[in-house]
């Protein structure tokens, strides 16, 4: 069976990786000049690993991950650590990461943080997210945790991550997130790109291709096929997997225009990644959450806090992220202008820190598919994998609900997208 598959990040690439495997003609067609999509990296003269467009790293509870590694035979460069994390509120930096490092935090009485301590335990024990979805985060912490740890630990999270939809968040969404994240934190010797390049040459290996610069501009039915445009060049496969975002899917597949997943809400990201002489974070921070809803941005990650400064030729690397309905100015900017909004801010976090002397480069990454946007009874909107178009398979970071977006969910659903092409053989 011919087999085509529109997308090379994590979801593209496991499935196609899958099919190959079983002896199907599977083409890749990826319309960046890298493969990885959200887990893309670059790299710079002198570094010896390349680094993610985006922070990246995984979580003890990584099940589909591990077991991908094992099968790349590449479980052996995955390792673990756990860097420290800290919230920046009311002009300071407190580590927030260990029970000693919360039952220090002084902002929060012993009351409070037994409230939090035991609705953290409750979520990561609970097994049951359905009744989370029916009421959202806000209420639910508000009431569980109480409405002083919300209004400085959660409400400033809630709104920078997701800005005018924060109050619409079901509960569901904070479960999996208390759930399955861990302080161990997981990354790749060579970083994201092990994997990435390890999937596209066990592709190549099973006869499949893998094909970059090639954007698809429309997908449509043909009789029992379904045809692919490319560079104005056509293609008809017997399947077609699309892993793009809904308006994607819907601007390249005419036919598919009175679909319900329209409703569908996202928002973007934007990344700027500083490579600096001296360490920004001085106490070793790692993961720096921004808990002041009047910055620009929703985390400073000090990637060399994490992972040894050696393998990107002794530069500090530091990402300053947040998320943006993709209609904010900032989708506009270049990198210098971004540079300027977020430098008063930095400033702000270390007053002592001189960046004219030390930033010896920045880049900017942008994307506008980054974070679902899930409301009240999500489980109801969910698209499925299989579209009404025969021969057309859908995945996306949508299709992972409850779970949040993550590498773990996009491998769980590349498999999943994989074994129900299959399933169209054995009939
Ligand atoms: C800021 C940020 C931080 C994150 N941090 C983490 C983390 O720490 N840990 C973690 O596990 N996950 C993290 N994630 C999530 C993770 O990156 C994603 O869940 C995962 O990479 C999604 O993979 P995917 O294949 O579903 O989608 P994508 O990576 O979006 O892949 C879709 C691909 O389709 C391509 N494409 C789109 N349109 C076309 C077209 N017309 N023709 C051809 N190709 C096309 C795109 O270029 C892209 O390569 C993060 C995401 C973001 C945005």
């Amino acid at each position: 069976m011919k087999v085509g598959i529109v997308g090379g990040g994590i979801s593209g690439l496991t499935a196609a990786y899958i099919l190959a495997q079983n002896h199907h003609e599977v083409t890749v067609f990826e319309k960046s000049q890298e493969l990885g999509g959200l887990v893309a990296s670059f790299t710079q003269k002198g570094w010896q690993w390349p680094l993610e467009h985006f922070y990246h790293h995984f979580f003890s509870s990584d099940q589909e991950l591990f077991d991908l590694a094992k099968k790349l035979k590449i479980e052996n460069k995955l390792f673990f650590k756990k860097p420290k994390t800290s919230i920046y509120l009311e002009g300071k930096i407190y580590r927030f990461d260990n029970p000693q490092s919360i039952l220090s935090f002084p902002k929060l009485n012993l009351f409070d943080k037994f409230r939090t301590g035991l609705t953290t335990a409750f979520l990561k024990v609970n097994p049951f997210w359905q009744p989370l979805e029916k009421i959202t985060a806000q209420k639910f912490l508000q009431m569980t945790m109480g409405k002083k740890t919300f209004k400085l630990i959660w409400e400033p999270l809630l709104q920078s991550k997701f800005g005018p939809f924060a109050q619409q968040i079901p509960t569901s969404w904070f479960w999996t997130r208390i759930k399955k994240r861990s302080f161990a934190l997981g990354y790749f010797e060579g970083g994201t790109n092990t994997l990435i390049s390890s999937l596209k040459t066990a592709i190549e290996k099973n006869g499949g291709q893998v094909l970059n610069n090639q954007e698809v501009t429309c997908l449509k039915p043909t009789g029992k096929k379904v045809e692919i445009t490319v560079d104005q060049k056509k293609q008809s496969f017997d399947q077609i997997l699309a892993t793009v975002s809904p308006q994607t899917l819907l601007k390249i597949t005419p036919s598919l225009k009175g679909e319900s997943f329209k409703k569908l809400q996202s928002i973007g990201s934007l990344c700027l990644v500083l490579e600096l002489k001296e360490s920004f974070l001085k106490d070793k921070t790692y993961w720096l959450n921004i808990n002041e809803s009047s910055f620009p941005f929703v985390a400073v990650v000090e990637h060399t806090n994490y992972i040894d400064k050696s393998h990107y030729n002794n530069e500090i690397i530091l990402y300053v992220g947040g998320y943006y309905p993709t209609s904010h100015p900032f989708f506009k900017m270049n990198k210098e202008e971004i540079y300027r909004k977020f430098l008063p801010y930095l400033e702000k976090i270390n007053p002592n820190f001189n960046f004219k002397l030390s930033t010896l480069n920045f880049e900017l990454f942008t994307e506008n598919y980054a974070q679902p946007v899930p409301g009240l009874n999500h489980s109801s909107d969910l698209p499925s994998i299989k579209t009404s178009l025969p021969g057309l398979y859908w995945c996306s970071l949508d299709h992972v609900y409850p779970e949040d977006r993550g590498v773990n969910y996009a491998i769980k659903l590349g498999k999943e997208v994989a074994n129900e092409i299959l399933k169209t053989t054995e009939k």
